[in-house]
């Protein structure tokens, strides 16, 4: 018997087993699935926790219900991969791979900044980015009384790029409806030279920015936080006075990675852009946040590539040549606040455009364009995610690769 191992059930993880389990033989393999946690959650409702839209019962489920029956799921802390050896060292015991999957994707490392961990941390200064992060903004959010809100980028590239400027426009909101926007001054700063890591989508969002009045300070390199000015201060000793400080702090692949010596600086595995096979070594593949591709780490971008990977997977086993087809495509839903939201379909070479999705024409989604049918869309993918996407279901019309219909090419990438 073969062993196939993936490395965390999160996102990605939970997708490759039940897509796996139906396509190698049960005879000659069997598969492993291991992560640490019990609880699996909903990362895009960590964006809606802060504005009480979603409750903690909408967010999370136990892990274990979305693996399929025939996959063996062992609950526990991976130590360290031994590559040379293929094998993998857990908690206590230690297993063996003949094919390995990493999918331990990203997480938050607020260490790396200085002060941020200092004594307005989770008073004065938070994060949506974990699920405890989200319920202690929250309910500072409840009773807080207004006053500088400063929405902050620290580095790139983070998981879901689009979700601090989501929080931005859905704080517009929330403030507005408790009738105190007046006493609310946003500021959204960002390390990039525009709103967004993709220019032609800047457009859209930095027209959104000033109908809002949500100020944007750009090309802002974080150097520390000063916990008793209540700044952050970057590299030119530049100042940003807050008085409720919302940072995505560093995004880091896992530090078993660092372990076991296969990612680069942050941690992220250096991965062929189209196969997902790890550049090292031929038979681990990676998926999802975990790797280094230039794609969004996005829950969207893991579905596309699980479809790659799936039957890269499969003609490994059979010692065909992998298709070297992943193109980086990415579907990502952006919420702008007052039940609307801009919907954006792009890949490695093809920069956000306008037009309509997934048909041309009829749509019914409009691309770069706010619209009341995009935010349906957006609250609808957390049905879609725990009933169709982890569970490897294919989603009508929605391709791996992303289709041309539909779109129009008239905007050009200016700022
Ligand atoms: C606020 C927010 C909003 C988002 N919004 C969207 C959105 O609107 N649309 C979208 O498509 N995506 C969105 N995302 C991104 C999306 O959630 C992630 O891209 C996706 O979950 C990545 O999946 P993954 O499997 O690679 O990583 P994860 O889902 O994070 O899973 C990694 C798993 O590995 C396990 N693991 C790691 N290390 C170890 C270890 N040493 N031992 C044992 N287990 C380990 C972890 O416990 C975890 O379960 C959002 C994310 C956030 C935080």
């Amino acid at each position: 018997m073969k062993n196939l191992i993936i490395l965390g059930a999160g996102t990605s993880g939970t997708m490759m087993a039940n897509h796996l389990v139906s396509k190698l033989p049960k005879k000659e393999w069997q598969i492993s699935i291991v992560d640490q946690y019990k609880t699996h959650y909903y990362q895009p409702g960590f964006l809606f926790l802060p504005f009480d839209i979603y409750t903690e019962e909408q967010v999370k489920k136990v892990g274990k219900k979305f693996i399929p029956k025939g996959v063996n799921y062992i609950q526990k802390k991976i130590e360290k991969i031994l590559p040379e050896k293929n094998k993998v060292e857990l908690e206590d015991e230690t297993l063996d791979y003949d094919i390995l999957i990493v999918a331990t994707g990203s997480k938050i490392a607020p260490g790396e900044t200085d002060g941020l961990l200092g004594p307005l941390w989770k008073k004065d200064i938070f994060d949506f980015y974990t699920y405890e992060g989200a319920l202690a903004l929250r309910n500072k959010l409840r009773d807080w009384e207004g006053g500088k809100l400063v929405v902050h980028i620290t580095e790139m590239p983070i998981k879901c790029p689009v979700a601090p400027l989501e929080f931005a426009f859905l704080a517009d909101s929330y403030f507005k409806k408790k009738g105190m926007r007046d006493k609310v001054d946003i500021t959204y700063v960002t390390p990039l030279d525009g709103a967004f890591t993709k220019p032609t989508c800047t457009k859209a969002l930095n027209y959104l920015l000033q109908e809002k009045q949500i100020k944007i300070e750009t090309d802002f390199a974080i150097m520390e936080v000063d916990n008793d000015k209540k700044a952050i201060v970057d590299y030119v000793d530049k100042e940003i006075p807050f008085d409720l400080l919302v940072t995505i702090p560093t995004n880091m692949g896992d530090e078993v990675i660092e372990r076991s010596g296969l990612g680069d600086d942050l941690n992220f595995i250096p991965t062929h852009k189209h196969t997902l096979q790890s550049r090292e070594h031929e038979n681990i593949f990676v998926i999802g946040d975990a790797t280094n591709v230039p794609a969004s780490k996005a829950g969207s971008v893991a579905h596309f590539q699980a479809e790659t990977l799936t039957d890269n997977i499969i003609l490994y086993t059979k010692g065909y040549s992998l298709k070297e087809e992943f193109d980086g495509h990415a579907n990502c839903f952006i919420e702008t606040g007052e039940n609307k939201a801009l919907l954006i379909d792009f890949n490695y070479d093809q920069e956000p455009v306008h037009g309509t999705f997934p048909f041309a024409k009829i749509g019914p989604l409009k691309l770069l364009k706010e619209s009341v049918f995009n935010h349906w869309g957006k609250l609808a993918f957390r049905w879609i995610y725990w009933n169709m996407l982890l569970k490897g279901i294919p989603i009508p019309f929605v391709g791996r690769n992303m289709s041309f219909k539909g779109k129009i090419f008239d905007i050009k990438a200016n700022k």
